[in-house]
């Protein structure tokens, strides 16, 4: 286990133990924490960071089934700290990336009756045999070519360009030539994800709210503004197509320096009213709600470390790491 992980999970837990969680000296209810699952495994774990397995999961949700307000995303809104009464702490749950594995497990989320809001790359989603499922895996591919993340904007615009005035054949040659040249795979592009006609079909449920996570999961401050904009604009409009809720987005990666206010104000044009981070922040009256922190979820149960989680101990763990 890696230092900064083992340090994640000890630290809620300690912080907790010596009373310090800020949980103990603010009112539960003027605060919500957001937390974010990747992938659910029946079996072993391969990345520590972004997976969680079956029978921990199991002892996750129905922790903050018994202790915690659970958010509903389908009548969340901007009222939500007048009118919130719960004395426990409250939560809000999310999934990111479109995973075939969310599907398999979410019996346990409906045990436990734990909503959710599922953010999608919807481009990688969509077949590849599709234009815009081609595109996207092409423009992802592109960023898994090391030294094209460190390219001038000018390179980044004229290959968007290129991507997007070929025919479907040169898009086929354009994909074969990138792809031995990876040198570092998201773990993203080895899953299997979920379908557009699954997810249209998960919609319906009364637990799951689809959200945005773009098309082709780049880091939407690294790309310039025509990418960026196909980014948005197309993963809207899929979203629009699954019956998905467009106040909702989740930026990719989300770490500080992926986001700007240009594209807070292309969301906000776009309809979007809560984006996602990931910095360990929770939300108050007072947050940006185009910028709400949330909280990465680890492969590990013990009551005091989900109770310092509660207690925004997470946040006190970022500011001394100055994330
Ligand atoms: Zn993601």
């Amino acid at each position: 286990m890696g230092l900064n992980l083992a340090l994640r999970k000890y630290f809620s837990i300690g912080l907790n133990l010596a009373g310090l969680a800020p949980r103990f000296w603010e009112d539960s209810s003027s605060y919500f924490i957001t937390v974010d699952y990747h992938y659910l495994s029946g079996h072993e774990i391969t990345f520590p960071t972004l997976e969680v397995s079956r029978d921990i999961l199991d002892k996750q949700l129905n922790f903050m089934h018994r202790n915690m307000h659970v958010i509903n995303p389908k009548y969340f809104d901007k009222n939500f700290f007048l009118s919130n009464q719960s004395k426990k702490s409250s939560i809000l749950v999310t999934i990111d990336d479109g995973d075939s594995s969310i599907q398999e497990n979410f019996d346990l989320f409906r045990k436990y009756q734990i909503p959710i809001i599922f953010f999608i790359p919807f481009g990688l989603c969509l077949e590849i045999n599709s234009r815009d499922g081609l595109m996207s895996r092409i423009l992802r591919s592109f960023f898994e070519i090391e030294e094209n993340k460190l390219s001038n904007f000018q390179v980044k615009e004229d290959f968007f360009k290129k991507v997007e005035c070929a025919s479907m054949e040169e898009l086929k040659l354009i994909y074969s030539e990138l792809l031995p040249l990876r040198d570092n795979i998201d773990p993203i592009s080895n899953r299997a994800l979920l379908s557009i006609d699954v997810l249209k079909e998960m919609a319906k449920d009364p637990l799951i709210t689809l959200g945005s996570h773009s098309m082709s999961h780049p880091v939407l401050s690294g790309i310039p503004e025509k990418w960026l904009d196909w980014e948005l604009t197309t993963s809207v409009k899929y979203l629009q197509m699954v019956q998905g809720d467009n106040k909702y987005f989740a930026y990719p990666y989300g770490f500080k320096d992926s986001i700007n206010n240009n594209i807070k104000n292309k969301l906000k044009e776009l309809g979007v009213e809560y984006a996602f981070s990931t910095r360990s922040m929770a939300a108050t009256s007072n947050s940006d709600s185009l910028e709400l922190g949330r909280i990465g979820m680890l492969n590990f149960f013990n009551r005091r470390y989900l109770y310092g989680l509660a207690g925004r101990a997470f946040e006190v763990f970022d500011k001394i790491l100055l994330r």
